[in-house]
C-alpha cells in the first residue's frame, strides 16, 4: 500500500515523501480514506501506531481547501496532557508545512495570555486539554460556533484524569453538524458510552 492510494491531495504526499514516510502504518491505512469520505470514527490505537497523521493528514487538507472566514478554529483536537498536545502541534506543523493551514495548542500550566494571543490570529486548528480551553472559552477568548471538525485524542486517558465533565461543557457548545474522531487504546465501557454520545454512525476500526 501507497501513500498515492488514500485520496491525499499533493502538497500532503510531498511533505510525507519528504519526511521520509515510505507506507502507510494500519492506522493510516484505515482510517484516512474514511476520514476523507468525511465519516465519523471510532479508533482503537495505540500510541506509536501513527494516529496522530491518521487525523491530521485529512484535517490539513481539508482544511487547505476551506478558505471561508471563520469566527473561530474550523478543527479542535483534545488531548489530555500537555505533552500530548505539543507533540500534535509539532507533528502538525511538519504535515501542514506546505499548506495555508495554520494551528496553535493550548494547554494549562502556563500564562493564558500567551495563548489569547496566538488565538487572536485565527488558527484552523485548535490543539487543547480540557481545562484550558473552558477557561478559554469562559474568558471569550475563543468561539468553537464555527467548529466542523472535532477529535479526541487517547480518550481513555482523558477519562480516567477526570476530564468528561470537562469534555461535556466543550460538547455542549460545539455545533452538532461536525465530523468526530475519537481515538483510544483501550475501548472501557465509559469511552463506548461516550462515543454513543457524541458519534453517528462511526466507522470503527482497530489496529
Ligand atoms: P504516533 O503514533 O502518531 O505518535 O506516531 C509515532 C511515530 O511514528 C511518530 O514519530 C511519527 O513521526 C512516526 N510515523 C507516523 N506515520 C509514519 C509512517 N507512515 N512512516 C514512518 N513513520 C511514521
Amino acid at each position: 500500500m501507497q501513500f498515492s492510494t488514500l485520496n491525499l491531495s499533493k502538497p500532503i504526499l510531498k511533505v510525507l515523501e519528504e519526511t521520509g514516510y515510505q507506507t502507510p502504518t494500519p492506522i493510516q491505512e484505515r482510517a484516512i480514506p474514511v476520514i476523507l469520505q468525511k465519516r465519523d470514527v471510532l479508533a482503537c490505537a495505540q500510541t506509536g501506531t501513527g494516529k496522530t497523521a491518521s487525523f491530521s493528514l485529512p484535517l490539513i487538507q481539508f482544511l487547505s481547501e476551506d478558505t471561508a472566514r471563520a469566527a473561530g478554529p474550523r478543527a479542535l483536537i483534545l488531548a489530555p496532557t500537555r505533552e500530548l498536545a505539543i507533540q500534535i502541534g509539532d507533528n502538525i506543523s511538519v504535515y501542514a508545512r506546505l499548506t495555508p493551514v495554520k494551528h496553535t495548542v493550548v494547554f494549562g500550566g502556563v500564562s493564558i495570555n500567551n495563548q489569547i494571543m496566538a488565538l487572536r490570529s485565527r488558527p484552523a486548528i485548535l490543539v487543547a486539554t480540557p481545562g484550558r480551553l473552558l477557561d478559554l472559552l469562559n474568558q471569550r477568548a475563543v468561539s468553537l460556533q464555527d467548529l466542523r471538525y472535532l477529535v479526541l485524542d487517547e480518550a481513555d486517558r482523558m477519562l480516567d484524569m477526570g476530564f468528561i465533565k470537562d469534555i461535556r461543557k466543550i460538547m455542549a457548545v460545539i455545533p452538532a453538524n461536525r465530523q468526530t474522531l475519537l481515538f483510544s487504546a483501550t475501548m472501557p465501557k465509559n469511552i463506548e458510552d461516550l462515543a454513543g454520545s457524541i458519534l453517528k454512525n462511526p466507522e470503527r476500526i482497530a489496529v
